[in-house]
């Protein structure tokens, strides 16, 4: 039987069952309890920011961000077309339109020259996500949304401890949100979290994803809330990775690094680049295949899945899905379209050894 090569698999090596099994012994398995507290600690110190506030996962971090910086209805929101849904959904829960800008092709991130065209009176903010763990170029972005009176909510979900300019993404923005989803770099099952510096958008962010209990009178509710809450038993497991969070990076890197040696040569790919003023964080070793369909693509897919080794297409550019791509044009996002239709994600977690990434690079090429 032949090794299946899985793109994402959590790794729980190292205290997850041992504080899991304190709250089970302890009854603290509900949204209150010690590993809540030492969690957000340790995950504020770990991405240098005053606040992180745990909550249930990536997208309700990205929702109680958005709702922290006021966003309602009638406002646009700019988010990079090509990501993950979830950031664009978050801001239509808000009532608001979410407003695409295409890709740049070097780091697949939000093109920052194609910003200024899209703002309009009714813009608020910018959600600059950093794609597969680059972190997207945030200088020029503060500097448009300083211009414009415009909040930054970096979507970190891909790229805990990346960094820019030598700063710990989750620090760039106004605020940031992060996933702890299984497939993410570190995990809690499910959870996510919201960093800030901004005290005053910490206790906004506290105050919704509680049910907005007010914090002085027990069940009077000034506005309302959200159950958004993580569990002790989540933070337990987040607690336990927390304290292997530079060795999972590591690996990340490790196997980028594997993947670059074994098809750097191979003019027929694009590769993932690390640009100097950046720290590559690799949550998705990703590739393009230049000069392919996307049928084609999906042939290679499948013959790569045929051989025991999964992957991803990239994602689909949000302004092509039914509830987005009403009044837009395609041929407005000519670089997301190209890469979308031509990227697949590699296996990319930590437990595969170089043996793997050989055989996983051989049989790419192979079947190319
Ligand atoms: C995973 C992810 C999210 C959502 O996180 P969940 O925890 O699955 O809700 C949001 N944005 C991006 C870019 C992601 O990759």
């Amino acid at each position: 039987m032949n090794k299946y090569y899985s793109i994402a698999t959590p790794i729980l090596n190292g205290n997850e069952k041992k504080y899991v099994m304190d709250c089970l012994n302890s009854t603290w398995i509900s949204s209150n309890g010690p590993y809540l507290d030492q969690f957000e600690q340790q995950f504020a110190a770990f991405c240098q920011t005053k606040h992180a506030i745990a909550c249930s996962n990536g997208t309700t971090a990205l929702h109680l961000a958005l709702m922290a910086h006021g966003v309602g209805p009638e406002d646009e929101v700019i988010v990079p077309t090509l990501t993950f849904v979830a950031s664009a959904n978050a801001v239509t829960y808000c009532g608001a339109v979410p407003v695409f800008v295409d890709a740049e092709s070097e780091t697949w991130n939000i093109d920052t020259d194609a910003i200024e065209s899209k703002i309009t009176p009714r813009t608020k903010g910018i959600i600059a996500v950093h794609l597969y763990g680059h972190p997207a170029n945030m200088d020029p972005i503060m500097h448009i949304a300083q211009k414009h009176d415009l909040f930054v909510i970096e979507d970190a979900a891909e790229a805990i401890g990346a960094q820019y300019k030598g700063k710990m993404a989750g620090a760039l923005g106004h605020t940031a949100t992060f996933s702890l989803f299984g497939n993410k770099i570190i995990t809690t099952g499910e959870g996510g979290v919201v960093t800030t510096n901004d005290d005053d958008l910490a206790e906004k962010v506290r105050l919704l994803k509680g049910q907005g209990i007010d914090k002085n009178k027990k069940y009077w509710h000034p506005v309302i809330g959200y159950n958004y809450r993580m569990t002790n038993i989540q933070a337990a497991i987040g607690c336990a990775q927390l304290e292997n969070i530079d060795w999972h990076i590591r690996q990340r890197i490790r196997v980028a690094m594997h993947y670059y040696d074994y098809l750097q040569d191979d003019d027929r790919l694009t590769l993932p680049v690390q640009k100097i003023w950046s720290k590559n964080v690799y949550w998705m070793f990703s590739v393009v295949l230049n000069r392919y369909t996307e049928l084609q693509r999906d042939s290679v897919m499948k013959c790569l899945k045929d051989n025991g080794i999964e992957t991803r297409p990239f994602f689909y550019p949000m302004h092509i899905l039914p509830p987005y791509k009403q009044g837009l044009t395609f041929t407005d996002f000519p670089v997301a379209n190209r890469i979308a239709s031509q990227g697949i994600n590699l296996p990319s977690h930590g437990e595969l050894t170089e043996g793997d990434i050989q055989f996983i690079c051989r049989t790419l090429k192979n079947v190319l």
